[in-house]
């Protein structure tokens, strides 16, 4: 089974409304990040047509506190798995992306609340960096207290992911299309961080292969092939290892019986029944 640790599904059914259907055909199983009330109850709504989990956060490109009690309802709930995507943009690509003051404030006030949270729940926490992996060190001592810390694209060096994991970070390494687009420091970190360490990812439908305009669900064997092709490792033996990862990240199997947010579940439902650049460019 091919596994998706970072998805986003209501952006991605806007440009392929057609993908839930293939989705549901699998086999595939994926984490569903939404980070705005209504998207996440449509994108829940769906949790009867294909099997998927959920992640809630307050996106640092949007570091506003209009959803924050909502992520606390849902994440008090049961309704989602992780918390996130959570964390610090400071590409620069935009004016509220540039590292200053003002920033850097707005951005540490909802990440902070969202680490809070994490903690008291005992949820994992799924982190977007760009051009902030400092921060993941700033906040280390934290992040060890967490059940698990997905780096979703994870922009930083191999040497720096050994470090986290060494401060005792349960870290989980996600990577996307950026192996099949040369970011440097990605392929380096995905050829030799600890295999039970590594996830696959599409984060579609941003960060879109070379002539596409947006990133697929069918990217996501792709970036699996370069993942096997840097680990030299055949493609089913790997998938099993990420799918294997994919559970322990997400807490998956904290109890059988436990399936609050987890919409689906291949094997605990019926899927199918029915229908069946740079390092840091995504999103
Ligand atoms: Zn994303």
């Amino acid at each position: 089974m091919l596994t998706d640790a970072h998805i986003h599904f209501h952006d991605l059914a806007e440009r392929d409304p057609g993908f839930l259907a293939r989705y549901a055909a699998g086999p595939y199983l994926a984490c569903a990040a939404s980070h705005d009330e209504g998207e996440f109850l449509e994108t829940e709504s769906w949790g009867d047509r294909a099997g998927f989990i959920s992640s809630f956060g307050i996106h640092p490109q949007w570091p506003v506190w209009k959803n924050a009690d909502f992520l606390a309802l849902v994440a008090g709930e049961g309704r989602i798995k992780a918390i996130g995507e959570a964390g610090f943009d400071f590409f620069g690509d935009r004016a509220d992306r540039v590292r200053n003051e003002e920033n850097d404030k707005a951005q540490t006030g909802v990440f902070e609340y969202q680490l809070d949270l994490a903690e008291r729940l005992g949820l994992p926490l799924l982190v977007h960096l760009r051009k902030a992996t400092d921060k993941a060190f700033l906040y280390s001592r934290r992040l060890a207290r967490l059940p698990g810390v997905v780096f979703h694209s994870w922009p930083g060096t191999a040497r720096e992911a050994g470090d986290l994991l060494a401060r005792g970070v349960p870290g989980f390494f996600s990577f996307g299309t950026g192996l099949l687009k040369g970011h440097k420091k990605a392929i380096e970190s995905c050829a030799v961080l600890p295999l039970d360490r590594l996830l696959s990812e599409t984060d579609a439908p941003w960060q879109p292969l070379q002539g596409q305009s947006y990133c697929r669900l069918e990217d996501l064997p792709l970036v699996v092939a370069a993942m096997a092709r840097l680990r030299d490792l055949p493609c089913p033996e790997l998938e099993a290892v990420l799918e294997a990862n994919f559970h322990r990240a997400y807490l998956l199997s904290r109890g059988e019986s436990d399936t609050s947010g987890l919409a689906r579940l291949p094997g605990t439902a019926s899927i199918g029944e029915g229908l069946s650049g740079s390092d840091e460019e995504h999103g």
